[in-house]
């Protein structure tokens, strides 16, 4: 199957079908749809696979094993609600659609729900870009079916974009929650930290929610001396992520150690220390998460400088 694009916002078409359930926004009639679309399906926080997990793990770059057809939806379009419709921003001529399954369809096996997160440690980012772009789209009308101002049921309105509560007529746009990611570093040596949420096992950069008012680089230095109890400067950007559980966009950092002494907040992190680039903990893949890359980019190329200093090659 070729790569998804959908940027063409002219071939969504009408994606809301009100039914007899008043304040229920429904669309079970996919085939006034493109026929050529394809969609991304979710139930609760699992993207349904067209076979089961292991069944597609030998073919994990494969999009067919997840990209349903128009025609593949017979049997389960009476579990489905809305559709959404999400720019994939790829190439291809086929519109795509997020869609959810409020039911579970009795032709489904268990085994096809396979929760996002999972998708992505077992895959990888750029296998699950997609899929965790099309999740974005599924928590966000899961979560704003109801008007905050108000209390009415909200409606998907125009090319779906958009959620608007017929009462009042406030608008609720997809909402991405901005963090800051940075790795603190001095010299040969860079500030890793672990979880004291449980479970975490991996050593990380640190991170934390943009407030209100902040700048991206205020963030950096709050964050840091809020878990850390140190100072930092230069604080540099280099890249950043979408990481959809379920709406962060993750802003990667590098930062200079500027003073203080190490005191990791418990509340925040289990523990806390300084690595040398060639004795690193257990990190995140770089695969994965922007956090590994940056631990992976900064401590390489420091490796390599400090070779290429003593003639080493
Ligand atoms: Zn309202």
């Amino acid at each position: 199957m070729s790569v998804v694009k959908s940027g063409t916002t002219g071939k969504f078409g009408v994606i809301t079908v009100q039914d007899n359930n008043p304040g229920t926004v429904h669309d079970r009639n996919p085939e006034a749809l493109d026929p050529n679309a394809v969609l991304i399906l979710f139930y609760q926080n699992a993207v349904v696979l067209k076979n089961a997990f292991k069944d597609v793990e030998t073919n994990v770059n494969t999009l067919g094993s997840f990209l349903w057809t128009m025609s593949e939806l017979t049997d389960i379009r009476s579990c489905l609600s809305a559709l959404i419709p999400v720019d994939a921003g790829l190439g291809s001529d086929h519109a795509l659609y997020a869609g959810l399954l409020e039911q579970w369809p009795d032709s489904l096996s268990a085994a096809q729900a396979v929760a996002t997160r999972q998708f992505l440690i077992e895959r990888g980012f750029d296998a699950f870009s997609i899929v965790g772009r099309a999740s974005q789209w599924i928590n966000w009308y899961r979560s704003h079916r109801y008007c905050g101002a108000c209390g009415s049921q909200n409606r998907i309105h125009g090319k779906g974009a958009l959620l608007r509560c017929p009462a009042c007529e406030t608008d609720y746009y997809p909402r991405i929650n901005p963090c800051i990611i940075v790795l603190v570093t001095d010299k040969n040596k860079v500030l890793l930290a672990r979880s004291s949420r449980r479970g975490a096992t991996f050593f990380s950069c640190l991170a934390g929610f943009i407030e209100p008012g902040e700048t991206a680089e205020e963030a950096v230095a709050r964050e840091v001396y809020e878990e850390a109890g140190i100072q930092v400067t230069n604080i540099r950007y280099v890249k950043s992520q979408p990481w959809p559980f379920p709406s962060q966009l993750m802003l990667g950092y590098y930062a200079d150690y500027a003073g203080g002494d190490l005191n990791p907040c418990p509340e925040e992190l289990a523990e806390a220390g300084w690595f040398d680039v060639n004795a690193l903990p257990s990190i995140p893949a770089p695969t994965i998460s922007v956090a590994g890359q940056l631990i992976e980019e900064y401590c390489r190329t420091t490796i390599s400088k400090n070779l290429a200093s003593t003639g080493e090659t």
